[in-house]
Parts: C-alpha cells; structure tokens; sequence
C-alpha cells in the first residue's frame, strides 16, 4: 500500500512527526519534491533531529530510505545530515538516491543568494539553499542529474562549459561577480559522483517491485498546499509541486496508487517566508503563541528565524486539504492552544465586502479579510491523554467544529512532539 503524507497549509504543520509514527509499519519511505529549504523536525528516543534532506524513514534500520527523482539533491548535506545522525548513535540508515535526480550545483546556491540581494525589499524570503535556481535548470533542460555523473570526463566537461556560458554573462553582468571555475566545478562533481555511486539506483524500478511484493510504502511532502507554484499564494510558493499528486510523478509510481493521503493540518497557522497570510495574527498576541508554539517555539527548522504566525484558517485548510486529496487529516500541535480562554477561527473570508469560504487567487486574496468565530478554549494541558473521549470537552469541539468547516476527516489528533502523542479518532466523515 502506498500512503503520502502531505501539508494542508505553509508547511511545518508537523509532517516529520506524523512521518516517522507512520514509519513504524513502513518498508519504504521516499521524498518526492522540494529540497533542503525546509525542514522536518523529530523527536524521538535518540533526541532531536531537523531533517532537511533525509527522509523521516532513517531512524529505522528497516526502511529502505529514498530521494526520488523529484527532489532537489544537495549532495554535501545529505551526507552531512547522514553523518550528524549517525553520530548521535542513530545505526547506519538505509539509503537509495535516484538515478533520475537532479543535483542542486554549487552556482544555484551562489544564484539564490545574489538573486535575493538583488531584489531586496521585494525578495521572496528565500531560505537561499538554490531551489528555484536549481528547478529553474531542470526545466530549461540545463540541469545535471545523478546519472550524469557517470559520463565520462569529456562529455562532464563539455556539458559544464556548455551550461556556463549562459551562467557567467548572469553571473558577470547581471551580478557583478566573476565567472565560474569550471576546473575545481567539475572536480566538486567528481567528489559527488563518488559519494552518491554506492547509492544510485532506478527507483521506480525498486518501487514497481516492492508494491508487487505489497510493501508499505511512505512518500513524504515537503511544504503544503499554499506553497504549491499552481496551487499556492504564487509568486511566494516554491518551485516544485508540493501536492500529493505529484508524488506519483517525484517517485515514478502510478497515481492510482497512492491509496492513502494523509494531510497534516496544524490547530493555528504559521508561515515562513513573504506572501499573503489572512489570519496572521501581530504583537503580544503573536508573540506569545509562537513561544508557546510547536515545540519550543515557533522558529524555522532550517534558519531558526521567527515564524509568522495566526488562528486557524477554515478556508484555506479545507482548500488546501481538498487539494491534496485528503483520505485522512492529522490534526496537530492541538496542545500549544491550552492556554487560551476563546480561540478565534477564521471561518470565511471578506474581499471587497463579500463573504466567501472558496479561497481565492492572490490578487483577491491580498484583500481578504478574516472572519473570525470564537470557540471556548479549555484552559488545560491536553498533553498525555491517549483516548479521544478524555479530551476535554472543548477541545473535542474546538476538533469537531474545524471538522465539519473544512469537510475532512480528522482521524489523527496530535497533542505533543513525540511519537506517541497521538490520537486515533472514529471521524463521522470517513465513514459515509
Ligand atoms: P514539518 O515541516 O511539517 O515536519 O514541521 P516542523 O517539524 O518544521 O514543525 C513542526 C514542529 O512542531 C516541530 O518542532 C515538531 O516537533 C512540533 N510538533 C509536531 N507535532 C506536535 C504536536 O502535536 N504538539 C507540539 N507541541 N509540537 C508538535
């Protein structure tokens, strides 16, 4: 069987946690977009881990641990995340790197960085790991993938002068920085090569064969729907599809497939980065859930910059949830709102005096305003409670509530970091 597990919202709703419980009962677990600019955290009995690179499957000597065709390869961080691990006493993971993959080059990282001095003000907030530098490449067909590697000197050194042609007048003209060196360029893709060899693999292959076998296996999204570059808050989305529908395409499987879609759905928002944000909320408000928020506070996992912050968005998570097809909705970080006596909801939108629950394109959505209803919070640490029933009462309906808004069925509560906060729920909705 093949489950994804996948953001209803920005991203860091709480996927690596949801991943790794799930992880437990899987043979495979494979990422299927993005790249090192966001980060999934875990905590679990080796300690605490933000994972950038790896997917959640490592910390399992079991599961077969694949970066799919789909993901921007940073080859340097994979190893050095597999090191930091390993360090801290995780066994030696199980890897596979498709031969498909693309390489995140040393000149998309150079290119992000300048790209975003450049605009200053108007930048995208770019965590400035190379991401839409590199996705920009693999569209213009001047990307390098894995198997590329493996040419042989001559045609390596052909294709590197051939791509830096176009990269230098950038580089020179547009940025004022000098050329490439293409000598220590194809020496750094040398020392790639013979990292990621050992690991090199036709994973649709691996992944056409483990489902003969019935094998459980785990695509993992990176981000959420509102990052998605045709779904999301475009231009400030990312540059790969962040929609369990492309899972079928990042890891080379059938979309029929996919049989289970997890969505994850934080109980308030957050967003890194630029970009519209209908129920942020600003000043004290703000800045006491984002301390009290996740765990240890609501700072990126990848540059450890505040996190903006807001009350649950009705509308944009029952978007978001719808297009990423959700079978199930793991409702996370519930516990972080115990703290409060109401707690706003927005549950439509207002754009130029309209009511509407449809969430909109950008250009109206920058003029949505929040429709706020206010539920009773319940005034406790929910944290430890294992059974739906010993919720407190306004918390089941603070969950129910949220449920009937977005038309998705919450089967998951998540009420702490750890593997076993967690809640199975009977959802009404799943039943029908
Ligand atoms: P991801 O990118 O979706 O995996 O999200 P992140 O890992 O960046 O952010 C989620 C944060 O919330 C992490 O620090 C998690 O450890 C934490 N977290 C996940 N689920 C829960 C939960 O139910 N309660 C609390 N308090 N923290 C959680």
């Amino acid at each position: 069987m093949i489950k994804a597990v996948v953001g209803a919202n920005w991203g860091d709703e709480g996927k690596g946690k949801i991943t790794d419980m799930l992880a437990d009962r899987a043979d495979v677990v494979i990422r299927f977009q993005g790249g090192a600019n966001a980060g999934h955290t875990i905590v679990n009995e080796y300690g605490k881990f933000a994972l950038h690179t790896l997917p959640s499957g490592v910390f399992h000597p079991h599961i077969m641990n694949i970066i799919g065709n789909g993901v921007a390869l940073n080859i340097p961080l994979l190893f050095s995340e597999i090191d930091a691990i390993v360090s801290k006493g995780v066994p030696q993971p199980q890897i596979m790197v498709s031969d498909r993959c693309q390489i995140v080059m040393p000149y998309h990282i150079l290119f992000d960085q300048c790209e975003e001095e450049r605009l200053g003000k108007a930048s995208f907030g770019s965590t400035k790991s190379g991401i839409a530098p590199f996705y920009s490449d693999k569209y213009a067909k001047t990307g390098f993938q894995v198997s590329e590697l493996f040419m042989s000197e001559k045609q390596l050194r052909e294709k590197i002068a051939r791509v830096c042609v176009q990269k230098d007048i950038l580089l020179q003209h547009l940025y004022h920085r000098d050329p490439i060196d293409q000598d220590a360029l194809y020496e750094t893709l040398c020392d790639y090569r013979d990292k990621v060899a050992p690991y090199t693999g036709n994973v649709s292959a691996y992944l056409g064969e483990a489902m003969k076998e019935g094998k459980e296996i785990l695509l993992e999204g990176q981000l959420g729907t509102m990052k998605d570059p045709d779904h999301g808050i475009y231009p400030m989305v990312t540059s790969s599809s962040t929609l369990a529908a492309y899972g079928a395409i990042g890891a080379g499987i059938p979309p029929y497939a996919i049989e289970q879609i997890v969505v994850v759905n934080k109980a308030y928002s957050s967003a890194v980065g630029a970009g519209e944000f209908t129920s942020e909320i600003f000043g004290d408000e703000a800045e006491e859930l984002r301390r009290r928020g996740g765990d240890g506070g609501e700072y990126g996992a990848t540059t450890g910059r505040p996190r903006r912050v807001g009350w649950y968005d009705c509308v944009a998570s029952r978007y978001g949830c719808r297009l990423q097809g959700a079978t199930d909705v793991a409702f996370t970080v519930l516990d972080v709102l115990g703290y409060l006596d109401e707690i706003p909801v927005c549950v439509a939108y207002e754009i130029d005096g309209e009511r509407t629950e449809e969430f909109p394109v950008t250009r109206d959505l920058a003029r949505a305003v929040p429709v706020y209803e206010k539920l009773p919070g319940w005034k406790c640490d929910i944290r430890g409670i294992r059974t739906y029933e010993e919720l407190p009462e306004n918390c089941r309906r603070y969950i129910e509530f949220i449920e009937q808004k977005i038309g998705f069925p919450i089967t998951m509560v998540s009420n702490g970091p750890g593997r076993q906060d967690i809640i199975y729920r009977e959802s009404p909705l799943k039943q029908k």
